[in-house]
């Protein structure tokens, strides 16, 4: 049902009206008043149970009965100001907005709001509301757009993400931070010798055995871009990190992609190791670009010691290049 098929007379709303329509909704409805204190008039049981509630009375008090009262505080600017610019833009002041929202239980969940603004005779400007529970939806739409389509990776803007809260991370409260870039050799030659379909086909495998080689040990895989992958490792020193590197040239290397022109006849990788350490992030001015730069320099040098092999930096060795 949409808000147009409702078709509310808005002359002659009563709370005995909104009562009978909330009941014969199939999903969540609320109504409350527009400007000023935002209070509730009515909310229907589908309401109630999207808040974790058993009535009505565990949703006023979890609430305040206030539509600000419904949103998360910190969601709460943002979609009041999307409110008010999309009313004032449509002819029939729709709105359509997403925030979460705090359950009884203190679970937060995702909900989408598709609002009417209206005037009644009996409580001024009002607001008429459709709401959804859509955690799973929004979910698996950032799980997507995170997510590459090929090998089904985690992406690189995934890894940007993840690498500004790690570095954030250690800023605040100490230890280091360790990167790894793979790339694999002479993937160009490997496309032009068996063509671009069976170069995917070698991308998945390779991106496939590297997951199944760190699985066990809590740090993820990223596409960073092409054919160069990236592992972040937090808390672990140097070393450690160069021993995972190795473990996932070996993992490559044990699955045998034949290829002609590459150093070893088969299909292998070559890694840059490079640590950052809480100390040295807090003293520059952009520490993850700082990081990538590293490991791309010690991956520089795996490729210029012939490829299939590790090569690890720390930061004062690595400046003086
Ligand atoms: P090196 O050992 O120095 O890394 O040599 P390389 O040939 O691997 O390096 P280069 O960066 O010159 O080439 C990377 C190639 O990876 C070029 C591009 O065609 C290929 N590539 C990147 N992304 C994809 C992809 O999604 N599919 C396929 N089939 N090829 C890709
Ligand atoms: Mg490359
Ligand atoms: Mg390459």
């Amino acid at each position: 049902m949409t808000l147009d098929e409702l078709k509310i007379n808005s002359k002659d709303i009563s709370l005995l009206m909104l009562e009978k329509l909330g009941e014969r909704m199939p999903g969540g409805f609320f109504v409350y008043k527009a400007y000023g204190d935002e209070k509730l008039l009515y909310a229907n049981d589908v309401v109630h149970d999207i808040f974790g509630c058993d009535n009505a009375d565990e949703f006023k008090e979890l609430t305040g009965f206030t539509f600000p009262g419904m949103v998360y505080g910190e969601d709460l600017e943002r979609i009041e100001k999307s409110i008010t610019e999309q009313v004032q833009e449509h002819f029939k002041k729709l709105d359509y907005v997403e925030y979460r929202i705090r359950r009884k239980d203190s679970e937060i969940r995702w909900v989408d709001d598709y609002g009417r603004l209206d005037h009644t005779e009996e409580f001024g400007d009002v607001f008429y509301v459709l709401i959804r529970d859509i955690t799973e939806l929004h979910n698996l739409r950032e799980s997507l757009t995170d997510t590459d389509y090929l090998t089904t990776l985690y992406n690189r803007r995934h890894f940007d993400g993840e690498l500004l809260k790690m570095i954030t991370n250690i800023v605040n409260k100490g230890g280091r931070l360790c990167m790894i870039m793979i790339d694999i050799d002479k993937f160009k030659n490997f496309n032009d010798l068996y063509g671009h379909l069976v170069g995917d086909r070698c991308l998945t495998q390779v991106a496939a055995v590297m997951r199944k080689a760190i699985t066990n040990k809590n740090f993820n895989l990223y596409r960073y871009g092409g054919e160069e992958f990236a592992v972040l490792l937090p808390d672990t020193a140097l070393k450690e990190a160069a021993l995972v590197a190795e473990e996932i040239r070996l993992a490559v290397r044990g699955i045998g992609i034949p290829h002609e022109e590459g150093p070893q006849g088969i299909v292998t990788i070559s890694a840059g190791i490079a640590e950052i350490t809480a100390e040295e992030a807090r003293s520059l001015a952009n520490p993850p670009s700082e990081l990538i730069r590293l490991s791309d320099a010690s991956l520089y040098e795996a490729k210029k010691s012939g490829r299939d092999t590790c090569r690890m930096n720390k930061m004062a060795r690595c400046c003086s290049l």
